[in-house]
């Protein structure tokens, strides 16, 4: 039997750590895998998880299971930071999940049982994750454009014109904030437009939130979240807590699922709990209780926020002296545009050959669209990875 299995390709960006791994040369700059670094290279514990973790210790007194669609604690401190009151409580049905990936699967396993002939539309381009995810479904699949490659900007009248022909009972997924793997987000006038084309034409929005706090701030990055939220009868929304709360291998994650009225919710509740007993029985509790913790503790919560905003500014100045340093050595400003991206990546603009080059040449590793980390500079590298982009005539 096992040998009818087809093999399968090696993740392209573990198999680009690998190849990093590997250079011997001293100057090499990685700026593949989608994981925060600080400025000496480490992705380290957030002070506040790690406080949270020695108190979970001390008071943790069993480790039995906790409830089949996780802590209730999780799901209500996580609908808070996600949606503040834009929403009434009632509507909101909430599992834990195994980190963002594992709201994304069981939010779709719940549009397959709910609509198995709807169509899962994602942006040109999106997280490699998500076709393949939407795909393994069953359910059909379509993109909608949402780049314009020239302009490194969001193409808003091309991706509006395609969502005008979805059907109605759609699946919209939409990227909530800093959008991986371009950088190039929607202002709120545009969320509003979506928001207005989404409810006059019966469409479904997913919302994909991995990056709430890394681009304009905690409340800012909920805002086309919430706006949504606000407007539309039926939404759901997967949201990893692996960058924002740096918990990546604990796997914490929560679907929250916006029904229109409190009956509905109260059978979506029932189903999402059967989700999660199909897939896993119990979803992991470590991450999503230390997340808890932090956020209903007013010292641990200011602690985190004054993190998380130093993360994010550090990100921001670093996309200021890159676009700076490429201003002065090409004296253009075509790559104004990495310092308007938000989040941790953008999609520098190169081609295939060119990310070789850069890669071969200078010992600079980005994924093979181009997208890069932009966490993975430091202010030291920056001018080396500024002269390699400009030497390679992007
Ligand atoms: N969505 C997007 C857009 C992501 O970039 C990621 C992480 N790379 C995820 C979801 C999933 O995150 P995780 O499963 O690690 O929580």
């Amino acid at each position: 039997m096992l040998g009818q299995l087809k093999p399968q390709p090696e993740d392209a960006i573990i198999e680009l750590m690998g190849r990093f791994k590997a250079d011997p040369r001293p100057d090499k700059v990685d700026l593949g895998v989608g994981v925060y670094r600080n400025a000496a290279g480490e992705t380290p514990v957030m002070r506040a998880i790690k406080a949270a973790e020695r108190a979970l210790w001390d008071s943790e007194t069993s480790k039995s299971y906790t409830a089949l669609a996780g802590d209730a604690g999780f799901h209500n401190a996580m609908a808070d930071l996600v949606l503040a009151d834009s929403v009434e409580s009632t509507r909101i049905a909430a599992a834990a999940t195994v980190g963002g990936t594992g709201a994304l699967h069981i939010a779709l396993e719940l549009v397959k049982d709910a609509a198995p002939n709807a169509t899962v539309w994602a942006s040109n381009p999106t997280w490699p994750n998500h076709p393949p995810i939407i795909k393994r479904t069953g359910l059909r699949f379509a993109e909608y454009r949402y780049f314009d490659a020239d302009a490194r900007a969001v193409d808003f009248g091309a991706m509006m014109a395609d969502l005008q022909t979805a059907q109605a009972g759609d699946i919209v997924l939409l990227h909530g904030c800093c959008h991986n793997p371009t950088g190039a987000n929607l202002t709120l006038p545009e969320w509003q437009q979506v928001a207005a084309l989404l409810t006059e034409r019966g469409l479904i929005p997913l919302i994909d939130i991995a990056y709430q706090g890394f681009g304009d701030g905690l409340t800012e990055d909920a805002a086309g979240t919430r706006l949504i939220a606000a407007q539309c009868p039926e939404v759901l929304i997967a949201a990893s807590c692996s960058k924002n709360f740096g918990v990546y291998r604990e796997r914490a994650g929560v679907l929250l699922a916006i029904a229109a009225d409190g009956p509905t919710r109260n059978v979506t509740q029932a189903n999402l709990t059967a989700l999660n007993r199909l897939n896993y029985s119990f979803p992991p509790d470590h991450g999503a209780r230390l997340v808890t913790n932090v956020l209903n503790d007013p010292a641990l919560r200011a602690d985190w926020e004054a993190e998380l905003e130093g993360i994010r500014t550090s990100m921001l100045s670093l996309r200021t002296q890159l676009a700076d340093e490429l201003r002065r050595l090409t004296g253009s400003d075509r790559f104004g545009f990495l310092a308007q991206h938000r989040g941790m990546f953008s999609r520098l603009g190169a081609t295939p050959e060119q990310v070789v080059a850069l890669r071969e040449d200078h010992g600079i590793y980005m994924v093979g669209d181009s997208r890069m980390n932009i966490a993975g500079l430091s202010t030291d590298t920056v001018p080396l990875v500024a002269a390699a982009i400009a030497q390679t005539g992007i």
